[in-house]
């Protein structure tokens, strides 16, 4: 691993030079056309007479947080559009739920309607039975109809 020095043109004849550390030559230019894009000419490349075998702490965590930024921003926005998506659903989950009671509601009130409606009209048939029960003068018992009236005092009451 060394510091390899590039001087390099770009278009336009501007030219430029770079310090990269790399464990290589190959590795710098490679790393130098990735970072910078095309490069018209590499002037010259010279490396350091010493090895590096050491970085400082301070660099190595620069490096790193760097990497790390990027992909903490990458997964934080994930999660948040996930939360996002969570959110509209369970909106859409108790929107459903509220519309659902109100219909509840509604159905229940016509239930209601209609069992008032029932009673009411059942009360009135009965009225309307109740005029027209026929009544065994002996015994009490009641008829729907004459005819069952008289049925019944000819076979129970045959004796009396
Ligand atoms: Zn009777």
């Amino acid at each position: 691993m060394r510091v390899f020095k590039i001087n390099y043109e770009m278009q336009g004849n501007k030219s430029f030079t770079a310090g990269i550390l790399a464990e290589n030559k190959d590795k710098a230019l490679k790393f130098l056309k990735k970072t910078v894009g095309t490069i018209k000419r590499i002037n010259s490349i010279s490396s350091s007479d010493t090895d590096v075998h050491g970085i400082d702490d301070e660099i190595v965590k620069r490096i790193l947080k760097k990497y790390d930024k990027v992909e903490v921003v990458k997964e934080e926005k994930t999660v948040n559009e996930d939360k996002e998506l969570q959110n509209k659903i369970k909106l859409l989950e108790s929107e459903n739920i509220e519309k659902l009671k109100e219909k509840d509601k509604h159905i229940n009130k016509l239930n209601n309607d209609i069992n008032n409606l029932t009673s009411e009209l059942e009360s009135l048939r009965m009225d309307g039975v109740k005029e027209t029960v026929f009544i065994c003068n002996i015994c009490d018992a009641e008829f729907k109809s004459k005819v069952g009236m008289k049925q019944h005092r000819t076979r129970v009451h045959k004796n009396d």
